[in-house]
């Protein structure tokens, strides 16, 4: 216990030179750049003098009054309190006279709190912990208040105690007084005080917020829809501010951002949730590279200090190579194992197979070498990727050990002509021990296959040990030059927005827009973050004519939808751009927590309920006239509905 909390609180700090309580040093560094306090007040206006976390031995003889909850007790002599500093050992009166501190300190359960008032006082020599941070110093209780029992828990506050992600969502309010949780949502509100300060006090922002109440909007994700008391009338939840955004720049507001709430009915997943916060971003007379440079200064300014330093700026690469080299459009660049193109080499093949593929448009061979993977993948590790290459890909791949004695089903290998091995050793790198899988398909579809197989080894390979993306590490990329269109891909031949509708084109492609839609590049930008998408914006349209030529004529779209905003846009609109990072994918990352649940207060499940309330739920039809609607419940539903207030949907 006193380990990870101390780890925590040590976390939270970085060696200043001001302060020897680390976790009071992150807090009060980050107060002076707004308030020019240095200490921040963490007991004002409240019952007790100090915190439990904050005593030292330069509190000596103090008089003070803590509130905190029971941690444990240890033989009844003393007594651990915790608060959201940390913990402090106070020691249970043993004389006669006490009887009645005694009595409420013995006797509270663990997690009961408790105002206590007493002496800071020196432990015994001996008896000192170094391993906690007030470990010097203990309580000589005058008197003891139970402020509020507890009743026996559902689980331990401690967080290596395990317990199922249900169970810590139905008693939230319980596990966020772990210690992780803690340090998630507090480092969470440091670095938005951060970026709102940088926004707003160093660049000149305007924090605007936006309706949640709005309408439909044309493309993109799914809408969450709220019923009106009109008939046929629906609101819809925004998925960004995207439009209002835009619009207070024609409004000549110029720097807009908002800590902005989006909602995308999508269904959870790790790294999604169906609600969640971007930090939205808009500016006036803008072009990519000032987009691109704020952001790395708002990311270095509002970086944690207890990692490493951001370097700005940060990489680009385009579109086209990511996919090419990495297969995803959101590389992880903390390690190699880069993609290649070996198709040239095979251009004389005897192979059919691959003669068959490379006379195909877009027919390539492609190969990706796993460094020491002849040593670290088991015979079974190559069986399932080539199974997930034929189930999810309709792929073959081949692994091919080219120096390492070993040769497992790999047809290609007996057919590989000296020069060829040669050539891919060369062109590969290839090490003994090493393994290279070989795929042969069109270039997207073997690229993609690829870039997951990449990730696929390299979770295999450090799973037995190796270290192939260093934890501390953070690698910032930004991924540019995308496509403005990809084709849908239910169907292929028409067109849908690659970043939302209002993108501009490359101003060099404006022509291609109406004889090749699908080969004009954009000015969007994404940002990635060790392999995850963490941010992305674009420079808008801002003449009407273009935009709506592309709503109606490339996209299809109902132009009327965004009637408001192709009038807006006629008026004397700005040229603009902007970004939006997601803050929960951010903080995750930044924190290295397993989900976004993790660094948000009060998530949904990953089926999308409030699991400690039971939302969504069903209401009355009487509540629902006023909307005009009716449920239809699926015949298999029906018979659930009227147990689903009672019943755990998740368990
Ligand atoms: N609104 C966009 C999004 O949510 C971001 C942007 O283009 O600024 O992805």
């Amino acid at each position: 216990m006193f380990c990870w909390l101390s780890r925590i609180f040590r976390g939270l700090s970085r060696p200043t030179g001001r302060t020897t309580q680390p976790f009071w040093g992150f807090l009060s560094r980050s107060l002076i750049l707004t308030s020019q306090r240095s200490i921040p007040e963490l007991s004002s206006f409240v019952a007790r003098t100090n915190t439990c976390g904050e005593l030292r031995s330069s509190h000596l003889g103090q008089e003070v009054t803590l509130c905190g909850w029971i941690q444990y007790r240890r033989q009844n002599i003393f007594l651990v309190l915790r608060d959201f500093h940390g913990l402090v050992q106070v020691v249970i009166p043993q004389d006669e006279s006490a009887a009645s501190v005694r009595r409420i300190l013995c006797e509270a359960p663990v997690e009961s709190v408790v105002q206590v008032s007493g002496t800071v006082i020196s432990r015994p020599p001996g008896q000192e912990n170094p391993k906690m941070p007030t470990g010097e110093i203990e309580i000589k209780v005058k008197t003891a208040k139970l402020l509020n029992s507890c009743k026996k828990l559902p689980f331990e506050i401690k967080d290596f105690v395990k317990k199922t992600e249900t169970l810590r969502l139905q008693y939230r309010y319980l596990d966020l007084r772990g210690a992780q949780m803690q340090y998630n949502l507090r480092l969470r509100s440091q670095m938005v005080m951060k970026m709102r300060e940088y926004l707003c006090n160093l660049h000149g922002f305007v924090d605007i917020e936006t309706p949640t109440l709005f309408k439909r909007t044309p493309g993109g994700a799914k809408e969450f829809v709220v019923p009106s008391r009109e008939p046929g009338k629906f609101y819809s939840l925004p998925q960004s501010p995207q439009q209002f955004k835009q619009l207070l720049m024609v409004g000549g507001l110029d720097r807009y951002f908002q800590i902005a709430r989006c909602y995308r009915d999508e269904g959870s997943r790790p790294d999604r949730q169906p609600e969640f916060t971007q930090i939205d971003i808009e500016m006036s007379f803008v072009d990519q590279t000032g987009i691109q440079s704020l952001i790395e200064g708002l990311l270095q300014y509002s970086w944690p200090s207890d990692k490493d330093p951001v370097v700005v700026p940060f990489p680009s690469m385009t579109f086209a190579e990511a996919l090419a080299s990495y297969g995803t459009d959101k590389p992880d660049t903390r390690f190699g194992m880069k993609i290649v193109d070996i198709s040239d080499m095979f251009r004389r093949t005897e192979i059919g197979y691959l003669q068959d593929v490379l006379s195909k448009p877009q027919g390539t061979i492609k190969a990706m070498c796993v460094p020491e993977g002849a040593k670290y993948l088991k015979r079974k590790d190559i069986e399932s990727i080539r199974k997930f290459a034929a189930d999810h890909f309709n792929q073959e791949v081949l692994p091919v050990f080219l120096k390492a004695n070993r040769n497992w089903n790999s047809l290609l290998a007996k057919f590989i002509t000296e020069e060829q091995g040669l050539g891919l050793i060369r062109l590969l790198e290839i090490q003994e021990e090493d393994v290279v899988l070989v795929t042969a398909g069109e270039h997207k579809k073997a690229c993609s296959l690829l870039g997951k197989l990449r990730l696929e080894c390299a979770d295999l390979l450090e799973a037995r040990g190796v270290v192939l993306r260093d934890p501390a590490l953070f690698s910032f990329l930004w991924v540019v030059d995308f496509p403005l269109f990809f084709p849908k891909e239910e169907h292929p031949q028409e067109l849908e927005s690659a970043h939302h509708p209002f993108t501009a084109p490359h101003p060099s492609d404006i022509h291609l827009l109406y004889t090749e839609p699908q080969k004009v590049r954009s000015q969007h930008y994404d940002l990635v973050l060790n392999g995850s998408e963490v941010g992305g914006g674009s420079i808008r349209i801002h003449n009407a004519e273009l935009q709506r030529y592309i709503l109606a004529a490339v996209l299809k779209e109902d132009v009327k939808l965004l009637s408001h905003l192709l009038q807006a846009l006629d008026y004397g609109a700005p040229p603009h751009g902007g970004i939006a990072l997601g803050l929960d994918r951010l903080m995750c990352l930044v924190t290295g927590a397993p989900s976004i649940r993790d660094v948000i207060a009060f998530p949904k499940s990953f089926r999308g309920h409030d699991l400690m309330s039971n939302a969504p739920d069903s209401i009355p039809p009487e509540d629902l006239k006023p909307y005009h609607i009716q449920v239809s419940w699926p015949t298999d539903l029906a018979k659930e509905s009227s147990l689903s207030h009672s019943c755990n949907p998740e368990s």
